[in-house]
C-alpha cells in the first residue's frame, strides 16, 4: 500500500474508532464553544455534531452547573494539568437519559469524566478535551448496596417480632445514655417490665397467643414514648425502656399511665379475648452506679419488688430494696 493511501486509511480509522468508542469526546475552545463532537455523545444527547458546533456548552446544556464545571476546567486551561470528575460528587456532567434495561432505575447517565488540555504547537492551551465515561452500572451497584447495608443495619437492631431495638442495641443506647449522664449532672429513668403470669397465657392460648400479647404490649409501648426514648425487648416477654431526661415522678406517671393502658386493653386472637398485665420497675439515674449494668440491676430489682408484692403494680427502686 502507497504511504500516502496507508495515511488516508489511517485517518478514516480513527475517525471511525472516533465515533464508535463506548465513551463521549468533546473539545471546547478557550470560550467553552464546542469544537469537536463524537458519536457517543450524539447518540446520547441527540444533537448532530453539526448543531452543536462553535455553540456555548452552557447554552446547550443550561443544566450544567457553570460554576462547578469551570472550578474543573479553567485549571486545566492555566495549569495544564488534567482534571477529573466523578459521579460521587455530580452526577453527571451533561443530563443525558438513561436507557440501559438493567439499570432502568436510574433516570439519567451517571458520569465520571476527565479532562485534558491539548496544547498548540506553541504549547499554549488553547482547548480542552472531555472524556466522558457512563458508569450508571457502577453507581447504581453502589447505592444498592448502600441501601442493603443501611437495611441491613436496620434489621441487626430491631427484634423481628415487636420492631422495638433488640436487647444488644437498646443496651448500647443506655450504656451511652449512662455515660452522658456522669458528664452532665443529668437524670433519666429506666424502666423494665415484664408481663405477669405469662407462662399462663402460653398454656391456654398457645405460643401463637403469647406472641400476640408480645406484639399487642409493644405498639402500645410505641404510642405511648416520646421521640427521645429508647425502648427494647429485653428479653422474652421483658422489655426495658430509657425515658430520657425524666426524674423519677415523671417515670412513676409514665409507667403508671402505661400499666393501667395494658390492663385496660384487649387483645383479639383466634376468636378469643385475651388479657394481660404487667408489672414495672422504675430505676432513677444515681451517681452511685459503678457501670450501667448496675441501673439495669436496680431496674429489676425493683421490677422483683414489683412482682412479689403483687403484681400489676409499679415500684421504685430504693437501696432497702438491694438489702
Ligand atoms: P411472672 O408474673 O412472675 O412474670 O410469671 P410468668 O409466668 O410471666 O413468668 P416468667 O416471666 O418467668 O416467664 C416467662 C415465660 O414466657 C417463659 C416462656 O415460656 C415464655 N416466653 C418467653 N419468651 C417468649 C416468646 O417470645 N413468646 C412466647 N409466646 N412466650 C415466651
Ligand atoms: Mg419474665
Ligand atoms: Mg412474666
Amino acid at each position: 500500500m502507497p504511504a500516502a493511501d496507508f495515511d488516508m486509511n489511517e485517518v478514516h480509522w480513527l475517525m471511525d474508532m472516533f465515533n464508535t468508542v463506548d465513551v463521549g469526546l468533546v473539545v471546547l475552545d478557550r470560550n467553552y464553544q464546542v469544537c469537536v463532537w463524537n458519536g457517543f455523545m450524539e447518540n446520547h444527547s441527540g444533537l448532530l455534531p453539526s448543531a452543536v458546533k462553535d455553540k456555548d456548552i452552557f447554552d446547550l446544556f443550561p443544566s450544567l452547573d457553570e460554576k462547578w464545571f469551570r472550578s474543573k476546567t479553567e485549571p486545566v486551561f492555566v495549569l495544564k494539568n488534567r482534571s477529573f470528575t466523578i459521579w460521587e460528587q455530580q452526577p453527571y456532567i451533561f443530563k443525558f437519559k438513561n436507557y440501559r434495561p438493567i439499570t432502568g432505575k436510574a433516570d439519567y447517565m451517571y458520569q465520571n469524566s476527565t479532562i485534558i488540555p491539548l496544547t498548540t504547537l506553541t504549547g499554549e492551551v488553547s482547548h480542552i478535551c472531555l472524556i466522558i465515561y457512563d458508569v450508571t452500572d457502577e453507581a447504581v451497584n453502589k447505592q444498592d448496596l448502600e441501601l442493603a447495608n443501611r437495611q441491613l443495619e436496620k434489621m441487626s437492631r430491631t427484634d423481628s417480632l415487636t420492631k422495638l431495638s433488640n436487647r444488644g442495641f437498646w443496651e448500647d443506647q443506655l450504656k451511652k445514655e449512662y455515660l452522658r449522664l456522669q458528664r452532665s449532672q443529668g437524670v433519666s429513668s429506666l424502666l423494665m417490665f415484664d408481663i405477669d403470669f405469662f407462662k399462663k397465657i402460653n398454656d391456654e392460648y398457645g405460643h401463637g397467643g403469647g406472641d400476640e400479647a408480645i406484639r399487642h404490649i409493644s405498639d402500645l409501648l410505641k404510642k405511648t414514648l416520646r421521640e427521645s426514648d429508647t425502648a427494647g425487648r429485653y428479653g422474652g416477654e421483658e422489655f426495658a425502656v430509657t425515658l430520657v431526661d425524666t426524674p423519677q415522678e415523671g417515670a412513676v406517671v409514665f409507667a403508671d399511665r402505661l400499666r393501667s393502658l395494658i390492663e385496660k386493653s384487649s387483645i383479639f386472637y383466634d376468636d378469643k379475648v385475651i388479657n394481660v398485665t404487667v408489672s414495672i420497675g422504675v430505676a432513677t439515674f444515681s451517681s452511685e452506679f459503678q457501670k450501667h449494668e448496675e441501673w439495669i440491676e436496680a431496674a429489676d430489682t425493683a421490677l422483683y419488688h414489683a412482682k412479689e408484692t403483687g403484681r400489676n403494680r409499679v415500684a421504685c427502686y430504693s437501696q432497702e430494696m438491694k438489702e
